[in-house]
């Protein structure tokens, strides 16, 4: 990751792990995790399961505050829910997820009732503590994509740009100032035979619409002045980098603008269908009845076993549903 915490450099690495995208095989140094080891072509370095003092002792003195959320300019939190109350919409979870969710709702109808409720602090999850790469692939990379949905991956590359565009037209419709820069993206080969794996990256994206070319060594290090990169993949276009925080909190500020309501400190315990009212939520302090119920989050236990038969966990933490 290349990015400070107020702005952006000119261009990233590629991303660790299996999220990258259109990551040439070879080039990942990965942390390890389940199947790492047995992912071709991924150079693992495994955790240290009896770490040093030495380590320990380097990073005595470090923030426990995530970076992003280490902010000064962090809002101070709403007042948790109290009482009951119905909504036209619930959204539980103030992430990324949830926060799109009511701000769309909000503006596809004005007058729609809109509830939200989060069991902590707005962004304080995977949303404000992430890497900050934003990138258009909606399917993890050209290459999963085209592994998994080959047939329908011109219209997934296609939504995907037209995802970017929107998440920047809100940015500018609401003044979301959260660090957003489109950066496009490296990817760096230390091995000479990545060198060789980058070869025919440009002509396949070709094929899709999208752009990318191979620097050699003296291209590579123009961007990152290091003695072990000896080419890259450079992909100018669909993506760019972001404060999440930033990004979550201006959601939120959006939000409240639109006439959202918004309490933090207030966790969905569970909910149940009642005759006449839809959606019934319990929080831990009172409940609150819904017509519809958008799950922006990871759900607890509790609450997803309640939802198993409608929803498919796709990848990560994204789900699909069917209502
Ligand atoms: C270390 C890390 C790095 C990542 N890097 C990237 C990256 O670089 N680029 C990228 O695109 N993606 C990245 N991701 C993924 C991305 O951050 C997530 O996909 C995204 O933030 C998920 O948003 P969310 O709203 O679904 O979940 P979350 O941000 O986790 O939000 C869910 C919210 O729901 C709340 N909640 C849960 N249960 C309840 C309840 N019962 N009642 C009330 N509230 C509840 C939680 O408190 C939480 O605030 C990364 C993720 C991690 C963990």
């Amino acid at each position: 990751m290349l990015h400070g915490r107020s702005g952006c450099r000119s261009l990233t690495a590629s991303r660790e792990g299996r999220g990258g995208s259109l990551r040439p095989p070879g080039t990942v140094v990965s942390s390890g995790g389940p199947g790492a080891a047995s992912r071709e072509s991924v150079r693992v370095v495994p955790f240290a399961r009896n770490p040093r003092p030495s380590s320990y002792a380097a990073v005595a003195d470090a923030s426990p505050v995530p970076y992003w959320l280490d902010d000064p300019s962090r809002p101070d939190p709403l007042d948790a829910f109290a009482g009951t109350a119905s909504t036209d919409l619930l959204v539980v979870g103030g992430g990324f997820s949830g926060l799109w969710t009511a701000l769309l709702a909000k503006e596809a109808d004005p007058s729609r009732d809109v509830l939200l409720v989060e069991g902590s602090r707005i962004g304080w999850a995977a949303s404000g503590r992430n890497g900050g790469f934003c990138e258009s692939s909606i399917t993890h990379g050209l290459d999963n994509g085209l592994a998994r949905w080959p047939d329908e991956i011109d219209t997934l590359v296609r939504l995907g740009h037209e995802n970017l565009e929107g998440l920047e037209a809100t940015l500018a419709r609401y003044g979301i100032d959260c660090s957003f820069e489109r950066t496009g993206t490296l990817a760096i080969a230390t091995d000479p035979h990545h060198v060789d794996d980058l070869q025919g990256y440009p002509e396949l994206v070709a094929q899709h619409g999208e752009k990318a070319e191979v620097l050699d060594r003296e291209q590579t290090r123009q961007y990152v002045v290091s003695p072990i990169a000896l080419a890259s993949l450079h992909v100018p276009e669909g993506s760019a980098l972001v404060n999440p925080a930033r990004l979550a909190w201006g959601l939120r500020d959006a939000c409240l603008s639109l006439g959202v309501r918004i309490h933090e400190h207030t966790r969905a315990t569970d909910f149940g269908v009642s005759s006449g009212a839809g959606v019934t939520i319990t929080t831990e302090s009172d409940a609150g009845k819904a017509r519809s119920l958008p799950v922006g989050s990871p759900w607890p236990p509790t609450l997803s076993r309640r939802c198993s038969s409608d929803s498919r966990c796709t990848w990560s933490p994204c789900t699909t549903t069917s209502s």
